[in-house]
């Protein structure tokens, strides 16, 4: 991807759990997706999803609000800030090809340096080694804590099929996890060690109906996964399976994509590479060929399904907003 990119404005004091907010609302990432690949209109982001007038203009609202993208006259362009943002949407494509549903016939990701099928590894940047999810610490700060970090309650997007039928080229089955607030806050405090209904309740401050239903719905996904309790015989544990455990990536390079971009998110919670002791900042390098994988050398194979207009490779020439 080859985004064309700006200077970030204003917009300094996002919180944590705004900019998370971002990342679990699929017409957000659509929205960065489209000026990513090349779009610059607003028609153009409108003909190329299937999106209503009032929710593309609210999402334009709080992407620029939040500094991920600027406009400017009739022109929209990602800030350095949403040109950030690759390695997190390569997480959610990558989780969802092996895991999703539909995952085979999703687009083939293609790293340009080595020409291989692009499945991105996660290393330490300071050590160099791979990242395994057990091996990273996180801690809150001071003002830290899940239940004040973790976006605020909004309305999932229902409509996947664009006017022209074809499918919008993303990750449903991700967002049937982190698209919801509760969901994401069950699965990231499973990540991080909770296990009894306990746990989950009072550390996440979840209504026990809520709670119920989300732990149902969640294991049934195959993202939990229950054992019968050592402390009681009529207790469960829930645990999180492979699926939960490789999304904990996602979660790092969106915490990572925050602390880099938005220096004060770094005091809600410190993250460390357990192995080398040192802050984590993750890389993603590529299973064959173990380079470095760069926004730029990520190209989409999509004789499988077309994608909407034009590829990340054909957006090394921006297309013009009059197009
Ligand atoms: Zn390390
Ligand atoms: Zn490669």
């Amino acid at each position: 991807m080859s985004p064309r990119v700006r200077d970030a404005s204003g917009s300094a004091e996002a919180s944590l759990a705004d900019l998370l907010g971002l990342l679990v609302d699929e017409w957000s990432l659509l929205v960065i997706q489209r000026l990513l690949l090349g779009d610059r209109r607003y028609r153009d982001l409108h003909a190329h999803l299937p999106i209503s007038h009032a929710v593309l203009t609210s999402r334009l609202r709080r992407l620029e609000e939040s500094g991920v993208l600027i406009h400017e006259a009739h022109d929209y362009a990602v800030t350095p800030a949403g040109a950030g943002l690759w390695p997190v949407l390569l997480a959610m494509w990558d989780w969802e090809r092996r895991w999703g549903a539909d995952g085979a016939s999703l687009p083939v990701p293609r790293h340009t340096e080595c020409g291989a099928e692009l499945r991105p590894n996660a290393c330490c940047a300071h050590c160099g080694e791979p990242v395994v999810f057990g091996e990273v610490d996180v801690e809150w700060g001071d003002a830290g804590g899940w239940a004040v970090s973790l976006p605020g309650a909004r309305r999932r997007p229902h409509a996947r099929v664009s006017p022209s039928g074809s499918r919008v080229w993303f990750t449903p089955e991700v967002f049937a996890v982190v698209g919801n607030r509760w969901s994401l806050a069950v699965v990231i405090g499973a990540l991080w060690g909770m296990r009894r209904f306990r746990d989950f309740h009072i550390g996440l401050a979840i209504p026990p109906a809520v709670l119920t239903d989300r732990l149902h719905l969640l294991t049934e996904a195959g993202i939990l996964a229950t054992t019968p309790s050592a402390a009681r015989a009529d207790w469960w544990d829930y645990r999180p399976t492979p699926r939960a455990q490789e999304l904990a990536l996602f979660f790092l390079l969106a915490l990572g994509w925050a602390a880099r971009w938005w220096p004060h998110t770094r005091e809600v919670l410190t993250v460390t590479h357990r192995r080398c002791a040192a802050p984590l900042r993750l890389l993603l390098t590529c299973a064959a060929c173990g380079a470095t994988v760069t926004g730029a050398s990520v190209r989409v194979d999509s004789t499988i399904i077309p994608l909407p207009h034009h590829s990340p490779a054909a957006s090394a020439s921006p297309t013009p907003g009059e197009s």
